[in-house]
C-alpha cells in the first residue's frame, strides 16, 4: 500500500478543483479524480457570471448575495484575463416591477459588500440606438463580471498540481469504503485499468450526482436531497454592437440574459426546468430554445428564430432540495456536509453552490477537514493569482505581446489575451514568424497552442479543446474538427 493523501476529491468541476487547489496550497497531499474532462458536467455549462445575483434579493438570500459580491471583487484580480468586468442594462417592464423595488435593490446590490473594481449603478435614458423595441424608454445599469466558467477550471487545477496535487481527469471513482481509520477508494481509467488510493480524508464535489454518489459509491444513505434543475443556453450571430449584456424581465416573472460572447455572437440564456435521470444527458430541448427566443423577441428590434441558433447546451443545477416552489426561486446557496463521527476519517459532501462563490467554499470546506489533518496550515486563496493572471490591464498584456510577436494577427492577440493571459508565452516561446506556429487548423488555431494544450491543460479530444479550453467549436467547419481530432489521436498514441 503506498501511503495514503491527505484528501481525496471526487470531481472534476469547479467545487472539486477549487478544494483541490486550497488543500494543496495549505501544504496538504491532494488527489482528485475526474470522470470525464475536466468541467464536462456543470461548471462548463453555466451563464459564465461572477454575479452577485440581483435577482436572489428578491428571495431574501442577502447572506448568499453578499458573498458572492465580496467573491466578485476577489476574483477579478484573481484572473484577469478570464474575469472581466460586464455592464448590464434591466429594460423598465413597470407592470413586473416597480421602479422603487429595482432601485432598492440595486441600491442593496451597491452597498451589500466592498466594491473597489466596479462602478455603481444607475438609471439610463433609451434612445432611438439602443438595441431594444421603441417602447422601452428607461433601462437600470449595473456591473457584474463575465468569467470563462471551464477555464477557471482547468486553471484552478494547474495551480493545485503546482503546489503538488496529482489530477486525474477521466478516472472514475467507482467505489470508497472505510477501513483501518482510512479511506480506501478504487478508480477507474479511461483504458480500463484500476487503481486503489488509499486517503485520510474524502470529498464528494460530484455536483449534480452528489446525491446519488451515496447509492453507487460511498457507503450509507445521503446526507440531504438535491434538486436537480435544468438550464438551457443558445448561441446566435450577435444581436447588437454595444459590449453591454441585457437581462430581460419575462412575463413568467423569470430573467433572461443576452450576453455578448466570443466577440461575434450572443449566449442567451437561461431557462429552469425540473430534472430527472443521468446529469450528463441533459439537452437543451426545441421548447427551451423557443422560450428564448420569445424572450428576445419581446424585448429587441432584431428578430430571432431557431434557425438562428449556432449552438445549444445544457446544464443542470445541483440545488439543495427544500419544498416543492418553483424551480427558479430554489435556492442557490449550498451546504458543505461533513461526516466524522467517532473519529471516523472523514467525508465532507458539497450541496449546491455556484462558480462565484468556489473559492469561500472551498476554504470552508478545507478549514473543517482541517480541523482533521493538523499538519494543515491557514487559509491563503484571498490573494491567489491563477496561471496566467500575473499582469494588469488586459489592453497593456495585449499591447505587450503584438509588440513582441508583431506577426501575430490581432483576432489572435486578443483570444490568447483573455484565456491564457502571460501563459501564452509557454507557446509562443522561440516562434519568429508565423510558420514556426505549426499545422494551422482553422479560425487561429495552430499546433502549438494545441500542443500546449495536450501537454499542460490535459486535453485530449476536440471537444476538450473546442468547447472547453476555447470556444473554437462556434468557429472551425466540420472538415477542420475532423483533421483535428485525427492530428489528437495520432499525437496521443506517440
Ligand atoms: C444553466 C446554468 C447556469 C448557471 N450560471 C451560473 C452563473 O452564471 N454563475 C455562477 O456562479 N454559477 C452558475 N451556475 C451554477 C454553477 O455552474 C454550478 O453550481 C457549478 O458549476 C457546480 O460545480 P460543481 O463542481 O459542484 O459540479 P460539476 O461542475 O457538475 O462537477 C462535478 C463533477 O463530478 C464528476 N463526477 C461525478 N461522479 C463522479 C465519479 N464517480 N467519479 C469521478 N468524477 C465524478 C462529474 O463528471 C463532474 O464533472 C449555473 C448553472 C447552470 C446549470
Amino acid at each position: 500500500m503506498t501511503g495514503p493523501v491527505d484528501v481525496l476529491v471526487i470531481g472534476g468541476g469547479i467545487n472539486g478543483v477549487g478544494i483541490a487547489l486550497d488543500a494543496a496550497g495549505r501544504g496538504l497531499s491532494v488527489t482528485l479524480c475526474e470522470m470525464n474532462d475536466l468541467a464536462s458536467a456543470t461548471s462548463s455549462a453555466s451563464s459564465k457570471l461572477i454575479h452577485g445575483g440581483l435577482r436572489y434579493l428578491e428571495q431574501f438570500e442577502f447572506r448568499l448575495v453578499r458573498e458572492a459580491l465580496t467573491e466578485r471583487e476577489i476574483l477579478l484580480q484573481t484572473a484577469p484575463h478570464i474575469i472581466w468586468p460586464l455592464h448590464f442594462r434591466l429594460p423598465h417592464q413597470p407592470h413586473l416591477r416597480p421602479a422603487w423595488m429595482i432601485r432598492l435593490g440595486l441600491w442593496l446590490y451597491d452597498h451589500l459588500a466592498r466594491r473597489d473594481r466596479l462602478p455603481g449603478s444607475r438609471t439610463l435614458r433609451l434612445d432611438e440606438h439602443s438595441p431594444l423595441q421603441p417602447q422601452f424608454h428607461l433601462a437600470f445599469e449595473y456591473a457584474d463580471a463575465w468569467v470563462d466558467d471551464a477555464r477557471l477550471v482547468v486553471l484552478c487545477a494547474m495551480a493545485a498540481r503546482e503546489r503538488g496535487a496529482t489530477i486525474l481527469p477521466r478516472t472514475r471513482c467507482t467505489r470508497a469504503g472505510r477501513e483501518r481509520g482510512l479511506w480506501r477508494v478504487q478508480l477507474e481509467h479511461s483504458d480500463g485499468q484500476t487503481q486503489t488510493l488509499w486517503a485520510k480524508s474524502l470529498v464528494n464535489a460530484a455536483g449534480p450526482w452528489a446525491s446519488d454518489l451515496f447509492s453507487t459509491v460511498l457507503p450509507g444513505p445521503p446526507p440531504a436531497r438535491l434538486r436537480l434543475v435544468k438550464g438551457s443556453h443558445m448561441v446566435v450571430p450577435r444581436l447588437h454592437n454595444g459590449n453591454e449584456a441585457y437581462i430581460l424581465q419575462n412575463e413568467d416573472s423569470r430573467i433572461v440574459f443576452v450576453l455578448p460572447y466570443e466577440q461575434d455572437y450572443s449566449l442567451i440564456g437561461t431557462t429552469d426546468v425540473d430534472y430527472q435521470g443521468d446529469p450528463a444527458g441533459a439537452i437543451a430541448s426545441d421548447g427551451e430554445i423557443d422560450y428564448l427566443c420569445a424572450v428576445v423577441n419581446a424585448h429587441f428590434r432584431r428578430q430571432i428564430t431557431p434557425a438562428n441558433v449556432i449552438y445549444r447546451y445544457a446544464g443542470v443545477r445541483p440545488l439543495m432540495a427544500e419544498g416543492d416552489g418553483k424551480a427558479q426561486t430554489a435556492s442557490r446557496d449550498y451546504q458543505l456536509l461533513l461526516n466524522a463521527h467517532d473519529k471516523q476519517a472523514p467525508l465532507l459532501s458539497v450541496f449546491g453552490g455556484k462558480i462565484t462563490t468556489f473559492r469561500a467554499l472551498a476554504e470552508d470546506a478545507v478549514n473543517r477537514l482541517g480541523k482533521h489533518l493538523p499538519q494543515a496550515t491557514g487559509p491563503w486563496t484571498t490573494k491567489l493569482v491563477l496561471p496566467g493572471g500575473d499582469f494588469g490591464e488586459q489592453a497593456t498584456l495585449s499591447a505587450s505581446l503584438s509588440k513582441a510577436y508583431p506577426w501575430l494577427p490581432e483576432t489572435i492577440v486578443q483570444r490568447y489575451v483573455r484565456s491564457y493571459g502571460t501563459l501564452c508565452r509557454r507557446f509562443l516561446q522561440g516562434c519568429d514568424i508565423l510558420n514556426d506556429m505549426g499545422e494551422h487548423f482553422g479560425a487561429g488555431l495552430y499546433q502549438r497552442e494545441l500542443d500546449y494544450l495536450m501537454q499542460a491543460e490535459w486535453a485530449r479530444t476536440a471537444d476538450d479543446v473546442l468547447w472547453r479550453r476555447s470556444k473554437l467549436g462556434l468557429r472551425l467547419t466540420p472538415e477542420q474538427q475532423t483533421r483535428l481530432e485525427r492530428y489528437m489521436n495520432v499525437r496521443r498514441e506517440a
